[in-house]
């Protein structure tokens, strides 16, 4: 509860929501957290913020936290409370356990994206180092794996290209599978008072997003694609730039390879725009009329979301966008670039802090021998040069009996995973699941050990956000469990007979800095001094690097990658006639385990399901009915809305309350290249709860 009254001390601290990563004074009185304040000087928020970050913190001292840890009795299946050194003894003498009977790979972990990264590298290096393996995953892996895989193939590193500033000199803003007003809200208005200015708006997006038209903004053009279609219209995009001779011959020769290969592919009669309109619905003369202005009206920037990624063809998808961005020379200057807008605040964090089975921090691939022998050298054991398991192999395997214990940080897998079915049958399957989080969450349903978490106000250390700024997150109130989540990590460690020792968060991160070429010039003391910095932070840039391959790419030359439309499996059939596909709204949060503790619920209570009005009269259905929304893999029931924002033949909806649960629909299908779940595609029924 807020409560007025002059505030007596305040702490910088970093919103704990999104990606956008706004900064904000905690304004205390006594101990008493009484408002949360946008700080001016914030880098990513220049004194902005939305309803998020400025009113829904009172989930951190809200009556559901726990804050003892907590072991299942046997026999009663009742949770025990239990001190410190007694759960993290259970926990440390089960893993060994595990793994004496099934082996060292029966054991992994998942990293929080709502951790800072100091807590994520200690948790990635207790698997690797203690648990011995490399089975940690992240939940990027149902985000923006997508992004981290095709970013590195093109450029080089998986990472957006530009700061959020740099939006204010585009002239051609591209949003593809975003809806930065409810999801990246203090971004949205920077882009908005850039449209506002007169720079040109394109939408890619199955869904009339607000900004396709909002007070004084208008897109020149919405590409209202089916979903599931997005490759073909990039391809088709880069089609036009290619064919109409519209694209930038002197940067694509110097800073770019593989091009011939795909110019030859890219200029196929199945990539023209009449070919792409048969496949998504979009008039072939609105494809070219958007690929003409990217092409030619001014610099030109990519913004792009989950809608993109979470796809059969997320990767190809983000390398088709690389692609256009390479073949019209929009990279490397202000303006323009392909800029992911990530969902978590510490979601890059996570990823940069090597939460992957296949990286090590740095985005080092654990095959290379001389990353790992550096690693070794630094944490004094020999590590696996095989990648582990991801989070769906590590469902697999689970189910399989094969994968028998996991350490789940922060991570509400059970409503946040796609196929809910098989989830709850590998958690459920498995001999020991710890849960470190503040509440009892879906997946604590299933552990056998409850290790309380902390809120970000209790939390010392630094978050990363979507334009690779490293923003302090300083200590508001002390841990209410005694203890920080990096100390219990480093005790489990020790516990297992791997000893993790650090005084100070600080000191977690000059680990960091000294083994990860891109943070090599990252401190407490730097960050203290200059507010944020944006990485790559090293010698070369000792301040950092808002704009990323300037005068050349990451990885030397720009790669061209050619990116072949295949269609989803996930089709409409007449038993499913219906696609369904998902997004956020503004005042809640993903599964809602915050926002839903705070003032907001009560401004959205529920997820709806939008259909179209033509979908709703042949089934009988008026606005605010009851209806079962059915998969071939789960059926689920919740009010409809009747919006014509969806074509006909697309339902919508929200996941953020686990009663709902949209993805008791969401089926197993996912990226080819990194398992990211394709939760944007799932064809449905829908039908009145109670017939009239
Ligand atoms: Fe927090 Fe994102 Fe809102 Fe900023 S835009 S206040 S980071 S939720």
């Amino acid at each position: 509860v807020v409560q007025l009254g002059m505030p007596s001390r305040s702490v910088i601290t970093t919103c704990a929501y999104c990606g956008v990563g706004c900064s904000f004074k905690a304004e205390l009185r006594g101990d008493e957290l009484v408002r949360m304040v946008p700080y001016k000087d914030g880098g990513a928020n220049e004194g902005h913020s939305c309803v998020k970050g400025r009113f829904a913190f009172g989930y951190a001292t809200h009556p559901d936290r726990q804050l003892s840890p907590m072991v299942r009795d046997k026999i009663t299946d009742e949770w025990q409370k239990v001190d410190w050194d007694t759960a993290i003894n259970y926990v440390a003498t089960r893993m060994l356990d595990i793994q004496t009977r099934h082996g060292v790979g029966a054991i992994g972990g998942i990293t929080s994206s709502r951790t800072t990264n100091e807590e994520v590298y200690v948790v990635q290096k207790m698997i690797r180092a203690a648990f011995g393996n490399n089975n940690v995953d992240t939940c990027a892996r149902v985000c923006h794996s997508p992004t981290g895989y095709g970013l590195k193939q093109t450029f080089g590193t998986s990472a957006g290209t530009q700061d959020f500033r740099s939006v204010a000199q585009a002239d051609v803003i591209l949003v593809i599978g975003a809806n930065p007003t409810d999801g990246h809200p203090v971004f949205a208005s920077r882009m908005k008072r850039r449209l506002r200015e007169g720079a040109k708006l394109v939408v890619i997006d199955p869904r009339r997003i607000d900004l396709v038209r909002s007070p004084h903004i208008e897109a020149t053009h919405h590409l209202q694609l089916a979903p599931g279609t997005n490759v073909a219209v990039v391809n088709a995009l880069a089609h036009v730039v290619l064919t109409e001779g519209l694209y930038d011959r002197a940067f694509v020769d110097e800073r770019c390879e593989d091009f011939d290969g795909w110019a030859e592919f890219i200029s196929r009669p199945e990539n023209s725009p009449e070919a792409v309109e048969e496949i998504t619905g979009v008039p072939a003369e609105e494809l070219r009329a958007a690929a003409r202005l990217y092409a030619t009206g001014g610099n030109a920037a990519i913004y792009y979301g989950l809608g993109v990624t979470e796809h059969s063809q997320g990767s190809t998808m983000v390398m088709g966008m690389a692609n256009l961005a390479m073949v019209t020379g929009n990279i490397g200057r202000e303006g323009v670039g392909v800029n992911p807008l990530r969902g978590q605040n510490n979601v890059q964090g996570s990823c940069d802090m090597g939460s992957f089975p296949h990286e090590l921090p740095g985005y080092r691939h654990v095959s290379d021998d001389a990353v790992r022998t550096v690693f070794e050298n630094m944490w004094g054991r020999p590590l696996l040069s095989e990648p582990g398991l991801r989070i769906p192999n590590m469902f697999d395997a689970a189910v399989e009996g094969t994968f028998r214990a996991i350490f789940v940080q922060g991570e509400d897998i059970a409503q946040s995973d796609p196929n809910t079915k098989h989830v709850f049958a590998a958690l459920g399957a498995m001999e020991l699941v710890v849960v470190q989080d503040l509440f009892l969450n879906e997946t604590a349903k299933f552990a056998h050990v409850f290790l309380p978490g902390t809120s970000f106000l209790e939390k010392d250390g630094t978050f990363t956000n979507a334009e690779r700024r490293i923003n302090r997150v300083r200590p508001v109130m002390a841990p209410k469990t005694g203890k920080h989540e990096w100390q219990i990590v480093c005790e489990i460690a020790e516990a297992m007979g791997y000893p993790m020792s650090y005084q100070h968060p600080r000191e977690i991160m000059d680990e960091i800095a000294a083994l990860t070429p891109t943070f090599s010039g990252v401190s407490f003391e730097k960050l203290d001094k200059l507010g944020s910095v944006q990485w790559p932070c090293n010698e070369a840039a000792p301040e950092g690097t808002p704009t990323m391959h300037v005068d050349g790419f990451v990885r030397g030359k720009g790669r061209f990658v050619q990116t072949p439309f295949v269609p989803t499996r996930e089709r409409s059939t007449r038993k499913y006639p219906l696609i369904l596909t998902t997004g956020r709204i503004l005042s809640q949060y993903n599964v809602g385990a915050q926002t839903r503790r705070t003032a907001n619920v009560a401004w959205h209570s529920e997820d709806v399901l939008e259909v179209h009005p033509h979908d709703a009269e042949v089934r009988g259905i008026s606005d605010g009915d009851e209806v079962t929304l059915a998969s071939r893999v789960g059926a689920t029931s919740l009010r409809a809305v009747l919006s014509d924002r969806m074509p006909v033949g697309v339902v919508y909806t929200t996941f953020h309350h686990p009663v709902t649960g949209a993805n008791v629909v969401t089926t197993e299908n996912s990226d080819w290249a990194t398992n990211c779940p394709e939760y944007k595609v799932t064809a449905v029924q829908v039908g009145l709860k109670h017939p009239k």
